[in-house]
């Protein structure tokens, strides 16, 4: 069955239409009926932020990888399309083939962050599935979750079939295995099929008891069922699945770019950070691995930028070859290389150089706390001279922005720590001023929030009112300083907190939540605090219960889910926090007996860069390469990697401009999805077309280089076209059917190539040339309500002088009149029952084409809105 959602009549009445229209580059198009299994990826947020998230793409690929399953993609639709949705019966739906997301056979959530609970709910509900597992039928899919929040999904246990704790690239391909095999069956069935799998909790199959003052008691598996989960992992990063064709996003999304993953897990130890404790172990990617990844990537999608991404990228020594290496991969294009916030000890001026290259953004550091003593206390290993150090490469580079995280509520802070972040943000900002008077600095200060998993999982979160006094201090510090302050709003931290660490009772709090329409909590207009104080008091719950320090002994939420790293580990980094020791990075120094490793199965291969510039593997396989030995072998002794030499091409200091050496006019057509595409995601979408098609584009100078491309004036979105135009300079000549047959396949659909030609150097640009455009008003829905000959009559209405403006309604702006009769010319009606006029562009002030349609048949706004339109013509 796929009975196809229809939203068309949903997409003009919605802000960015764009997010729901699927059908992206390398978007999956294979037909549902030939898939003994179907899968649906669910984010719960936004398509600019779930399209940003790497891991979904990861998951994706290796699901489509497979001949006998279809994956799609099913994301939260934003307020107003969730409310039309609602109120005109619409289901959730996939972005590839609309289906209904209930028909799926398994839905799969990725859980980033604790503000998105509230809209997993929504989703389920807007699908039309029962929110609780065990009301779900046999014809329900089955319902899991992944992502971090999986090491404590306790909030969500009524909700979810299953909560898988790992990575999750292999066992995807189980989870659908079981959802397909186990299809019609009951829940209890489907249930222990899926606890079969490794790294799978099944929380139905788990009793919880609450002792008298609320808390935890105990933790029992029913019958068959083993009393602990261990987190899954990848064990070589080398071999797993890793995408190149990743989608091409519609519209501009947070990460904008290709990233490749160069490193999992982080072992420096930082106690606050949950990724660090239960990512590990460190395993790399090889680095002309991360090159070959990175080049197919760029090639197969256009993009103009490219990222590493890791938790600590400056841990992977060989970074700098390997950027120097996808560079040079690209010596006539203008790619951009984006670096993730790096530990300040390991940002180099060479890294700093390599990645500001093109697009030099801001520069991010993190050192998180402003005293040695609080850095001892969150064992983050860097000084201060480190951050200074860090400030002055990244100026030195040419950066002008600089962005500073700390954090304030960490055990033992003190006002004075607090106090320290205005003072150290000073420092930094006077030292980077005295080399470029430009740069601006922002430090960005979050709440800490205790997560499970870390040493800190025991400590106590900021309550309310202590908060918003050390804000204050902060605000206070900051009043006349030049550099720019952001804080976390309270009651998210407060309720990120309540939710992190929380038990199964805040399963009744989020339903009520639900229940009073909560969604995209994670978003400060759609948050309310209120609410969810509320929906505590119903529930008989108290938030300073969840806020406050957890007992060594006490049996905490989620006991029975194992990271891999030892409790007793994490009991003594606890104890040497409070006594303010920090731990050294273990790859670094020694193995402290975390338990993550297992020396066995798990490739844990470290790589560098040797003097003469090879590359190089450290491999550390058992007691005889016991990590307390790395960094002590010696490089003869380990094996030489294979691929091209990695190396940095020269940097010139400000890219000049290229020589454009020739101009193409390429007429193309714009029609379904790509009618709603705005003007800047329309020229989104012809750059990474044109990119991908391979034609040598040319590019203005400096650091933030624009190609020379110029589009014919914007189509009003929902308008479909025969008539749009691109003119594309490029650096080295193409023959025009070459570039024709290039770019064609190229495009997204809905758009198709009508012609290529070659214009002059001195022709004026598109738009300059561009003297009207024609257009055509389909009248056949109308002629269904109306008398014959009406169209005629309002025609004769108009050519008799009878109306020439119209009122032109913007949310948030006074109505405007526009006068029509000027810009428009050669009205006449078709004997097709359609209207045929020319918009002339040559003087301001044009009117819309449905603007047109109004005034000409005299119809109201809501009457026109219902006309399709159809560019049909340009005129030079
Ligand atoms: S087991 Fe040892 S080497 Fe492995 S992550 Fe833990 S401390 Fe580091």
């Amino acid at each position: 069955m796929n009975n196809k959602v229809d939203i068309s009549g949903l997409l003009p009445r919605v802000d960015k239409p764009a997010r729901y229209l699927g059908g992206e580059a390398n978007a999956s198009r294979k037909d549902p009926a030939g898939a003994a299994v179907r899968v649906a990826l669910c984010f719960p947020d936004l398509y600019e932020i779930a399209e940003s998230h790497l891991g979904l793409k990861v998951l994706y690929a290796a699901l489509n990888a497979r001949p006998d399953v279809a994956c799609e993609r099913v994301y939260a639709p934003w307020p107003d399309m969730g409310d039309l949705m609602q109120r005109e019966g619409v289901p959730l739906f996939s972005l590839e083939t609309r289906t209904p997301a209930r028909e799926f056979d398994l839905l799969g959530f990725t859980l980033q962050y604790e503000l998105c609970l509230p809209t997993v709910l929504h989703m389920l509900s807007l699908a039309g599935i029962p929110l609780r597992a065990a009301e779900r039928g046999p014809s329900d899919p089955l319902v899991v979750a992944g992502g971090p929040l999986c090491m404590n999904p306790e909030p969500l246990w009524e909700v979810l079939d299953g909560a898988f704790l790992g990575e999750g690239e292999e066992a995807i391909l189980e989870m659908a295995e079981v959802a397909g095999r186990t299809r019609g069956q009951s829940r209890e069935a489907r249930w222990e099929a899926l606890a079969s799998i490794p790294g799978m909790y099944v929380p139905a199959r788990f009793q919880v008891t609450h002792g008298p003052d609320g808390r935890v008691a105990a933790l029992r598996p029913v019958a068959g069922q083993a009393p602990e989960v261990r987190r899954r992992v990848v064990p070589d990063l080398a071999r797993a699945a890793y995408p190149t064709s990743f989608i091409v996003p519609h519209l501009q999304v947070v990460h904008d770019r290709v990233a490749v993953e160069i490193q999992r897990g982080c072992t420096q130890g930082c106690r606050f950070c949950q990724a660090g404790f239960i990512y590990r172990p460190t395993r790399q990617r090889p680095p002309d691995q991360v090159v070959a990844l990175a080049e197919a990537a760029v090639r197969s999608t256009g993009m103009e930028e490219w990222g590493v991404l890791s938790l600590s990228a400056g841990d992977y020594a060989c970074l700098a070859p390997v950027l120097a290496g996808v560079d040079g991969r690209f010596p006539s294009r203008r790619l951009g290389t984006s670096l993730p916030s790096l530990r300040t000890e390991t940002l180099t001026r060479e890294l700093a150089d390599l990645a500001g290259r093109v697009r030099k953004s801001g520069f991010t550091l993190a050192p998180e706390a402003a005293t040695d003593r609080m850095r001892a206390v969150i064992s983050k290993n860097n000084l201060e001279a480190d951050l200074l150090a860090a400030v002055d490469h990244a100026v030195a580079a040419g950066y002008e922005q600089v962005k500073l995280y700390f954090m304030i509520g960490l055990p033992t802070e003190t006002d004075e720590d607090v106090r320290a972040i205005v003072g150290l943000s000073e420092s930094i900002a006077e030292r980077a001023r005295r080399v470029n008077r430009r740069v601006s600095v922002t430090c960005s200060v979050s709440t800490f929030v205790p997560k499970p998993g870390t040493p800190f999982q025991w400590a106590a979160q900021l309550d309310e009112e202590t908060t918003r006094r050390r804000q204050a201090i902060l605000r206070e510090g900051f009043r006349k300083s030049r550099v720019s302050l952001k804080w976390h709003d309270v009651g998210m931290s407060l309720v990120e907190g309540i939710l992190a660490r929380g038990d199964r009772r805040l399963s009744a709090v989020l339903m009520d939540l639900h229940a009073r329409g909560a969604r995209f909590d994670g978003w400060s207009e759609h948050f309310r605090l209120p609410a969810w104080r509320e929906a505590l008091a119903v529930a008989g719950l108290h938030e300073a219960e969840y806020l406050r320090e957890r007992a060594v002994g006490e049996t905490l939420p989620w006991a029975h889910l194992l990271s891999g790293v030892l409790d007793k580990y994490l009991k003594r980094e606890w104890a040497r926090a409070q006594a303010g020791l920090p731990t050294q990075d273990c790859v670094s120094t020694t193995c402290h007996g975390c338990g993550a490793c297992d020396f066995k199965g798990v490739n844990l291969d470290t790589y560098r860069r040797g003097a003469g510039g090879g590359l190089s593997s450290v491999r550390v396989t058992g007691p005889a390469g016991h990590p307390a030995n790395r960094g002590r072998f010696p490089e003869a002794a380990t094996p030489s990697l294979g691929g091209p030499p990695v190396e940095r091409p020269p940097a010139p200091a400000c890219p000049p401009a290229d020589v454009t050496v020739q101009v193409l006019r390429v007429r193309y057509t714009k029609s379904g999805p790509c009618v709603y595409l705005s003007h800047l995601e329309t020229m989104a979408a012809l750059l990474r077309s044109l990119n991908r098609a391979g034609l040598p584009v040319a590019y203005s100078g400096g650091f933030h280089p624009k190609a020379k491309v110029g589009l014919s004036p914007a189509c009003p979105t929902g308008v479909t076209s025969r008539a749009e135009f691109i003119d594309v300079e490029l650096k080295e000549r193409v023959a025009t059917e070459a570039a024709w047959e290039r770019l064609s396949p190229q495009l997204p659909a809905g758009m198709e190539v009508m012609e290529v030609r070659e214009v002059g150097p001195k022709t004026p640009s598109v738009q300059a040339s561009l003297k009207g455009l024609v257009f055509r008003a389909g009248l056949g829905g109308l002629a269904q309500s109306r008398a014959e000959g009406w169209a005629r009559e309002a025609l004769a209405s108009w050519e008799r002088g009878e109306r020439s403006t119209v009122t032109r309604r913007r949310e948030g702006e006074p109505d405007k009149e526009v006068e029509v009769r000027a810009g428009v010319r050669d009205v006449a009606l078709e004997e097709a029952g359609g209207l045929r006029f020319t918009i002339v562009t040559t003087r301001p002030g044009q009117p819309r084409p449905a603007e047109v349609v109004r005034a000409v048949l005299g119809l109201d706004e809501r009457e026109a809105g219902g006309v399709p339109l159809e560019k049909v013509d340009a005129l030079f």
